[in-house]
């Protein structure tokens, strides 16, 4: 059975799959789009998120223009700061130690903010972060962390905001249609084999965009790439992303790069289910550690939580939490803090224990030993630089000396009840390794020559990040590439 021809076929739905979409229309293409999932789950990882995109901006007049809604209010009671370009390649070069691709990098920065315009312009709103990257000092709002626009509506909005932009121009999309194949003759690709509710069908097609996701969702690829125990990791996001995509685009022939054996991984919550659940989206995250303290089963600490603000540690930390005994840990903070904890704190569903001491807290703490804990609490509280101040806009050098593992910044004393613990596992978010892909998005045989018609664009692209991650970085590099891959494979076929 064959499907109608179009000129261009993307494989996937979520944010990187729509983006791409869009910038093939534009460029006149004739374009269709197949999503393996129901259309009730339907936007991928994308969906999940809370729409946090990092963005090089200068000034508030570059902020306004991505959200033209910004009140003369909120821009006279907040202290935007900037995120110029030269932080951006340092917070990419920093984290990944220097991996990332230097083209791949180079390409996401300088295309960071005109992706964001060109998708406001399509119809996608933004909006400041203050919930989740602002504390208020001294009456002002000030954010930290250079991530500050999200989605109007977070993950759930950037979705539905881009599926009406989709809609409003035609592009139709094709649920429970799972892409299973290319296909290729030595001029390049012209077309897939699908399955589509059950029928196995023929797709022609002058290109194809693979933009369906990592391995995440596949816990034996997971334990062959990623290592043992990480089928034990749950899946913050969605079941579907089992690297079909790379599956594809290896059997013909595209070259393979990257992180294989890294991934982004978080604290989360430790009875969250397998795989991520929409009504609770990403709130089963918990990213408040670098104010309080972390222990495991021992009731040992083993990570600076301070090391950094959490958007440049979160993302390795989780595989921290996995190789903690029984893979768990416990947050602990007292009521210093607990106004400043994040709004993932506060969902219903949550491992939480809190008690008025400390002892009592100890044996509280489901699994973890409860002498080591208090004298873990005890050494931690005695050892603090109190003479600096607390400030968690910036890294306030606030931290520990003399411990095996100290806190570099933000430690305050454990000291004031009613202490709170929440109970964590490693949530994976997605792998990191994937296919090679030009400055075009075409994807790269294993002889350093494109796959005419191939484009690549989302997780499934190898290269970008390696061991960590910085905040915000994965729907801004699914959105450039994403268009990036549009233009070039609408241009080629319409031409
Ligand atoms: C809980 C959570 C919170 C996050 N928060 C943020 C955040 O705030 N900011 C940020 O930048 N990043 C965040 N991320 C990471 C971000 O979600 C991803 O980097 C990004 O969404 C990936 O986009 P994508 O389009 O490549 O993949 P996805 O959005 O996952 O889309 C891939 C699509 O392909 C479909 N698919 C898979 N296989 C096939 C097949 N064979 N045929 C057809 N379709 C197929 C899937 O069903 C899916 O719809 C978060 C992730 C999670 C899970």
């Amino acid at each position: 059975m064959t499907m109608p021809a179009s000129d261009v076929v993307i494989v996937g739905a979520g944010n990187a799959a729509l983006c791409a979409a869009l910038a093939a229309e534009e460029k006149g293409a004739s374009v269709s789009v197949l999503e393996r999932a129901p259309e009730v789950e339907k936007g991928g990882n994308s969906r999940y998120t809370a729409g946090a995109m990092r963005v090089v901006y200068n000034n508030v007049s570059d902020l306004q223009l991505l959200m033209p809604e910004l009140s003369e209010e909120e821009i006279s009671n907040t202290d935007f700061g900037v995120y110029s370009r030269e932080q951006f390649y340092d917070d990419m070069g920093r984290v990944t130690q220097y991996r990332s691709d230097p083209t791949l990098t180079e390409l996401l920065i300088e295309n960071s903010f005109p992706t964001l315009c060109w998708m406001q312009n399509k119809g996608v709103r933004f909006m400041p972060m203050y919930g989740r990257q602002a504390f208020k000092v001294d009456e002002k709002f000030k954010f930290w962390g250079g991530l500050t626009v999200e989605a109007w509506g977070g993950g759930e909005g950037l979705i539905s905001q881009l599926h009406e932009a989709a809609a409003k121009r035609n592009i139709e999309i094709a649920y429970e249609c799972r892409a299973l194949e290319l296909i290729q003759d030595d001029d390049g690709i012209k077309g897939l084999i699908v399955k589509h509710h059950g029928k196995t069908k023929r797709i022609q097609c002058n290109a194809v965009i693979l933009a369906c996701g990592g391995f995440e969702a596949n816990s034996e690829w997971r334990t062959r790439y990623l290592g043992p125990g990480w089928e034990l990791a749950k899946v913050r996001g969605t079941r579907f992303n089992t690297g079909d995509g790379i599956k594809m685009a290896i059997e013909a022939g595209a070259c393979t790069t990257g992180n294989w054996s890294g991934c982004h991984a978080v604290g989360w919550d430790r009875n969250a289910p397998e795989f991520g659940d929409l009504s609770v989206g990403d709130g089963f995250q918990k990213h408040s550690y670098p104010l309080g303290i972390m222990v495991n089963a021992n009731g040992d600490r083993f990570v600076d939580e301070g090391a950094d603000f959490r958007n440049y540690t979160y993302a390795k930390y989780g595989r921290e939490v996995l190789l903690q005994p029984e893979q768990f840990a416990w947050q602990v903070f007292d009521a210093k803090v607990t106004d400043l904890l994040r709004d993932e704190y506060r969902i219903r569903q949550v491992t939480k224990v809190e008690s008025n001491s400390l002892e009592d807290l100890s044996t509280r703490l489901e699994g973890v030993n409860p002498v080591v804990f208090l004298k873990t609490v005890a050494q931690f509280n005695k050892s603090i630089k109190d003479q600096i101040k607390f400030n968690p806009t910036v890294k306030d050098g606030r931290g520990t000396e003399g411990l095996s593992i100290n806190k570099s910044n933000w430690a305050n004393a454990l000291d004031t009840p009613p202490y709170v613990a929440y109970q964590i596992t490693c949530g994976i978010t997605f792998t990191f390794g994937g296919i090679r892909i030009n400055e075009n998005a075409e994807v790269i045989n294993d002889d350093g020559q494109i796959i005419s018609g191939l484009y690549a664009a989302g997780e499934l692209v190898g290269g970008l990040f390696y061991f960590n991650y910085p905040g915000g970085t994965g729907l801004t590099s699914g959105s450039v590439f994403g268009k990036i891959a549009g233009n070039a494979a609408g241009d080629k076929t319409w031409k």
